[in-house]
């Protein structure tokens, strides 16, 4: 069983194609956008709000929170295979990963890094938000939270490039195809 994580800047294509991963390999995709959102949806705590804040201006949501939540479906799904979506985004969650897997007698297989260009993708997450009705729009999908999260992606996510580099499980693929030949980069990557 396969466990993979997809890395890239947001609006890269991440969720897109974990979906499907999903759908046509029979993966287990693990969001931490998606679990958060669900988490905070159902909850009033002070907590709750806080972490809604945070995703609302594109910073990262703290570290021990994110990592209970992963850490929790990772004992759950550790006999499937995984796609991490948006996990890990720092050096810390990079190693909790780790040493969480390792507590299971498993590792990762593969870090796959999307590689874009930043001017195309803010035009992409532009057309996402203004696709989107406002009733499903996520509220960090507007230019000024987008260019807040592609700052901390450049800030915490990128190193984590050269952490999976020196481990020798980064692949880097081009992220500006289209979306049936990303999928088909990734999956001469895993099978
Ligand atoms: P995208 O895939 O478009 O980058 P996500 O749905 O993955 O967006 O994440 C939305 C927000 O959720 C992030 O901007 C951040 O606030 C929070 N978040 C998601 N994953 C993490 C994580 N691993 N660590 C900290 N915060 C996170």
């Amino acid at each position: 069983m396969k466990k993979i994580v997809l890395l890239g800047p947001p609006g890269c294509g991440k969720g897109t194609q974990s979906k499907l991963l999903v759908e046509k390999d029979n993966f287990v995709q693990l969001s931490t956008g998606d679990l958060l959102r669900s988490e905070i949806s159902n909850s009033n705590s002070d907590l709750g709000k806080k972490v809604k804040d945070l995703m609302e201006s594109g910073e990262l949501v703290p570290d021990d929170i994110v990592i209970d939540i992963i850490v929790k479906k990772v004992e759950k799904h550790k006999k499937e295979n995984i796609v991490f979506d948006g996990f890990p985004r720092n050096l810390k969650q990079a190693k909790v990963l780790d040493s969480s897997l390792e507590n299971v007698s498993i590792k990762l297989d593969h870090a796959i890094f999307f590689e874009i260009d930043f001017q195309i993708l803010q035009e992409r997450i532009n057309t996402r938000a203004n696709e989107t009705k406002d009733s499903e729009k996520r509220k960090d999908d507007n230019s000024k939270t987008l260019l807040n999260r592609i700052e901390v992606f450049k800030s915490s996510t990128l190193p984590i490039v050269g952490y999976y580099e020196e481990k020798g499980i980064i692949s880097k693929i081009n992220g500006m195809q289209m979306v049936n030949e990303v999928y088909a980069e990734i999956t001469k990557i895993i099978c």
